[in-house]
């Protein structure tokens, strides 16, 4: 019975003697080298990077941790998951389910694996199959057109999940919503050494049959296009021939049409032919530097599989109309302006072609409003992100960190000690660092970094990110999170490090120069007009269909928000869902940056638990009570247990609450905090 096996080290961190950091660390090092990925504090899971298959998971698994309550087993996702879906099901708790930790600590499949759990213990039958079926296979496709290989991880997350499944009463699964959040669109075009755009356009040409790359007008050899580094096509271990077949099939049986996938595929391919749209200087008559297209081939087949007339298309891309009043002044571009226009084209096409996926898998697996839904949510958002060079990607990537860690200290450190004081219990504050001022710095809507930021691209005269540079060193050289090299020549020591147009966070998780160039130009996030009108001129329907504004009728002067601004509304809808919900965590940990099994490396893990907060987590939880729960929850669930309480016979409710005083003196045992140091002392509860 390997699942009963002695523990190695402590299961619980609470448990641990003496509790510090060097143990704690020691601890996770010891299980990990026994291959015990799986750590508790209290209820959140801590979860190390194997980097191997364990043989810990499948229906066996499954069906054991389904059958035992939560400390009786070794710690595992699957427990967590239980726990998040029994308390949905008999408590009618909505559940949310966060997974936290760097880009490649093992979110994704975490959240898979949650999920995978779910589907296999929620309700049976045919109807509820094919909803899981759905639900299950939204993740090969979204990984398909939304993940990539980085430096960190070969399959990258390059967007930000969230994922509601909704279930009936019983507990048996309706279907689902998901929202996605910022895809890295700038990936389309270029990618750093050593990584590559999105899997699907490798899966693409590695997997697509002689018939529909000549329909797709594509051609196999990945060197071919200038949108693919030509020096990382294959990824270890991934195979994207077979992982196109998974995603054709997946799209079928979420419900995509075989029309639908066509055009899917044909939208992909359309992108990947701009890329080698190739443009050159031509000069007007005037002198003027213009610039045209030297290719005609390939301007001509983008034309036909768009339905455009290619004139018409190299018009858009080599000249801008402005207009002025009623006046219309046509000005050409140079190559410079061209080359940039065609690329706004390619990723504006790619991220709302992603767009439009994630809409339509949720046409397939929505649920009526009329009925009444109980709701478990699973968070998979890409993970905090030090790179070399960071940009404005980082920055909104790192934001969003900073406000998941808000929750975490709310609802795990703030909110847990708060209640004990309210409740007269006798309490010695465990001291903790809150992220509360970063997130201000960066989110306040007066004077946050975002709030410049727009303050700058709005702003009408000659703005550049070297003028919002200049503001933000303005307004905080005195903060104590934010440095530049202007602050830092004023109060500081002079730091080589950081480049002139360069301005630096103190983050929570550690600190982050960022590079202000094309911090105005991605919050922008405009495309030429001309581009969006012909786009939407083109017959391709669903080219055409993902843009709107290109509609005469419909061209609105409005601006739309800033990509910054949306990013930031999305943030806050999901926390507003987030705390409305009761939180299950899981900690994922990256034990070593090499992608390599058995490799635990004491100072990364260090740093990565010290952000977390985990070791005053361990502080909170062990000083704290183990089981906490309203009054009136508390005894609907376990009123049967007691002669005062049940039957309830014709007495009414509000009688019932008020001997609940009483009746929670019974119940103590079951729930003081040696329930939780001591494993002996588990009671397990009548359902
Ligand atoms: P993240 O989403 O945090 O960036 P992923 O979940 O994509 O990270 O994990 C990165 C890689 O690590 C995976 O592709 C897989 O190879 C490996 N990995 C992560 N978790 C596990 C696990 N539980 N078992 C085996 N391998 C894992
Ligand atoms: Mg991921």
């Amino acid at each position: 019975m390997p699942l009963l096996e002695g523990p190695v080290g402590v299961e619980d961190l609470i448990l641990l003697e003496p509790l510090d950091e060097e143990s704690l660390i020691k601890n996770l090092q010891l299980r990990y080298e026994n291959k015990e990925i799986y750590t508790y504090i209290g209820n959140v899971v801590i979860s190390v990077n194997p980097y191997q298959q364990l043989p810990i998971y499948g229906p066996e698994f499954i069906a054991k941790y389904r059958d035992y309550t939560f400390y009786e087993l070794k710690p595992h996702i699957y427990a967590l998951a239980n726990v998040a879906y029994q308390s949905l099901k008999d408590r009618d708790r909505d559940q949310c389910i966060l997974i936290t930790g760097e880009s490649g600590a093992g979110k994704t499949e975490a959240s898979k694996l949650v999920m995978s759990y779910v589907a296999a213990v929620c309700g049976k039958g045919e109807q509820v199959n094919s909803v899981k079926e759905q639900l299950l296979q939204s993740n090969p496709v979204l990984e398909a057109f939304g993940n990539a290989k980085t430096i960190r991880n070969n399959n990258s997350s390059r967007f930000g999940k969230y994922m509601d499944i909704e279930f009936d009463f019983k507990g048996s699964p309706l279907g689902g919503v998901i929202t996605n959040y910022l895809l890295e669109k700038s990936r389309v075009v270029k990618q750093l050494k050593g990584e590559r755009n999105f899997h699907i356009f490798y899966q693409l040409l590695a997997g697509a049959d002689a018939q529909l790359l000549k329909a797709l007008k594509l051609e196999e050899d990945t060197s071919v296009y200038g949108y693919l580094n030509g020096e990382v096509s294959k990824v270890n271990g991934m195979d994207d021939a077979s992982n196109f077949r998974a995603v054709q099939h997946a799209m079928s049986v979420i419900g995509f049409s075989e029309e639908e996938i066509r055009q899917v595929l044909e939208v992909t391919a359309l992108v990947l032919k701009l890329g080698n749209v190739k443009l050159t200087d031509e000069f007007q008559a005037n002198g003027i530097p213009a610039s045209g297209i030297c290719d005609g081939k390939g301007i001509q087949e983008i034309g036909e599989m768009m339905g455009l007339n290619s004139t018409e298309l190299e018009r858009a891309l080599c000249s801008r109309t402005m207009e002025t009043g009623k006046e219309k002044v046509v000005t050409v571009l140079n190559v410079t302006q061209a080359q940039y226009a065609r690329d706004a084209l390619a990723k504006n096409i790619y991220s709302r072609l992603f767009d439009w996926i994630v809409k339509r898998i949720n046409e397939s697996i929505k649920v009526g409003t009329g009925e009444k839904k109980k709701v478990m949510g699973v968070l998979d958002i890409y993970g905090f992100e030090i790179l070399e060079d960071n940009s404005f990607e980082q920055f909104v990537i790192n934001y969003c960190n900073e406000r998941l860690q808000q929750v975490f200290i709310e609802l795990t450190l703030k909110e847990e000690q708060e209640e004990y004081k309210r409740e007269g219990i006798p309490w010695t504050k465990v001291e903790y660092f809150d992220n509360g001022i970063i997130c201000n710095l960066i989110e306040h809507s007066q004077r946050g970094i975002l709030a410049m930021l727009d303050e700058e691209c709005l702003r009408p005269g000659v703005v550049s990110d070297s003028t919002f540079l200049a503001k933000l060193n303005q307004l905080f050289s005195k903060h104590s999170h934010y440095e530049s090299k202007v602050s830092q020549n004023a109060q500081r020591q002079y730091d080589r490090t950081m480049g002139l147009s360069c301005f630096r966070i103190n983050h929570y998780a550690g600190k982050v120069t960022y590079n202000v160039t094309g911090f105005i130009d991605k919050n922008n996030d405009l495309l030429f007009r001309d581009l969006s009108q012909t786009m939407w001129k083109a017959q391709h329907p669903l080219l055409k269909s993902l843009f709107p504004e290109g509609n005469p009728k419909e061209a609105s002067l409005k601006r739309p928000p800033t990509a910054g601004t949306q990013f930031k509304n999305s943030v806050a809808v999901l926390m507003k869902n987030l705390y409305s919900k009761n939180p299950n965590y899981i900690r994922c940990i990256k034990p070593n940056d090499q992608q390599q099994q058995g490799r635990f490396t004491s100072e990364m893990v260090t740093v990565q638990a010290r952000y977390l907060g985990l070791l005053e987590n361990v502080r909170v939880r062990r000083a704290g009570y183990a089981f906490r729960q309203g009054y009136k929850p508390f005894l609907e669930r376990y009123r049967l247990l007691s002669r005062s309480t049940w039957p309830p016979g014709r007495r009414d409710r509000i009688n019932l609450l008020k001997q609940v005083d009483g009746f929670l003196g019974e119940m103590t045992f079951l729930f003081n905090r040696a329930a939780c140091l001591d494993r002996s002392s588990q009671v397990s509860i009548p359902n």
